[in-house]
């Protein structure tokens, strides 16, 4: 069915636009395309983890296109490739290529470790993704080894220098602040991003699992209060849709994020749902709200179905994490909900 007479239906049933019962606007999708990875970080996967989905349940390219092409118009706008590692996935390039040619997507981004970006950045590139975001804990090759589980900090600035090549902009620099672990590299990684022209998000370890239960929380405000004094850091607009809380130095030369989950959550301003690589839509990062679109998609359910679908989902979607209240609760790693 063409998105035209998808937006007939849409007007017929008077679906509204993927607003919840919050009044929140949902346009943002996480899209993760497998829940494997090729690193171990301590706060993410356990290692020795047996837990992940059978490929074969992972929505094949079409289906997620056809639910991306019902998604749009009813607000969806902006679409992050992610995983588990989503460049293990194969042919990645060619679902970027579907989706962006969805009309009213008009923001597709990736988030990766890098190991492999070296080789697929170009082909990422011309498929229409515009923005990454890759993941690095530390610049010292031990400590990497330490927290992923494998001394990949090469190919991860390989993949770095192939991204800045292509041209993907902005890039921005994913790190997990550990106390006793990478808290003493913030300095460092600033001013890394500052001489490469990256945008650092500083992130703090949400419990999810044991694995981000257990990790070395570190509270990111005293850091943030400390750089906003030394650095004389303004509050400052970053492209892109998501929770970090942006600030940048007078001489725009360095932007840092916060992303301060624990600390000062951003619930109250949350655009996003994510769709696990088997269709399961998780409507809150920290609670078990969930709706399966693969069984849905399998059995070709009607567009008129998966509307309503989509509509029940709106309705289950939480007014906020409970991560400080409940940090027991949620036993899903960050990997199998797509981060
Ligand atoms: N593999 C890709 C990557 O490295 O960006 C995409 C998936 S990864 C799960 C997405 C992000 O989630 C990474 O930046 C990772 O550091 C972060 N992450 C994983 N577990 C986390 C946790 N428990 N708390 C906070 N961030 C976490």
């Amino acid at each position: 069915m063409s998105t035209k007479n998808r937006g007939n239906i849409i007007m017929k049933s008077q679906a509204p636009l993927l607003i919840d019962t919050f009044g929140r606007r949902i346009e943002y999708l996480r899209l993760s395309v497998t829940d494997r990875c090729d690193l171990r970080c301590n706060y993410c996967i356990p290692k020795g983890f047996r837990g992940f989905q059978e490929p074969a349940s992972w929505l094949r390219f079409e289906e997620i296109e056809r639910l991306v092409s019902i998604m749009a118009p009813l607000g969806l706008r902006r679409i992050r490739l992610t995983g588990g590692e989503p460049l293990v996935r194969r042919d990645l390039p060619n679902l970027a290529t579907r989706l962006t040619a969805i009309p009213n997507i008009d923001d597709l981004s990736l988030s990766t470790n890098a190991t492999r970006l070296h080789d697929l950045a170009a082909p990422l590139k011309e498929a229409g993704v515009q923005r990454v975001n890759i993941s690095l804990d530390s610049l010292r090759a031990d400590r990497v080894a330490a927290i992923c589980g494998r001394d990949v900090l090469g190919k991860v600035l390989a993949g770095l220098e192939a991204a800045k090549l292509v041209g993907f902009a902005p890039i921005k620099i994913n790190m997990v602040v550990m106390r006793g672990v990478n808290d003493d590299e913030i300095d460092d990684m600033v001013d890394f991003c500052i001489e490469q022209g990256f945008v650092l998000r500083l992130i703090e370890a949400m419990p999810m699992g044991a694995t981000g239960r257990n990790t070395q929380y570190c509270d990111l405000q005293p850091i943030r209060r400390r750089l906003q004094q030394e650095r004389g850091l303004v509050a400052a607009d970053v492209p892109g849709g998501g929770p970090a809380r942006y600030m940048k130095a007078p001489d725009g030369r360095l932007s840092i994020g916060f992303i301060t989950a624990m600390s000062e959550h951003f619930c109250a301003t949350c655009n996003r749902v994510r769709l696990a690589a088997d269709g399961t839509m998780y409507l809150c990062l920290g609670q078990r709200e969930q709706l399966a679109f693969g069984p849905l998609l399998r059995r070709g359910a009607s567009d008129e179905e998966i509307v309503e679908a989509l509509r029940w989902a709106m309705s289950l979607k939480p007014e906020r994490h409970e991560f400080n209240e409940k940090p027991e609760k949620l036993t899903r790693i960050m990997a199998a909900t797509g981060g």
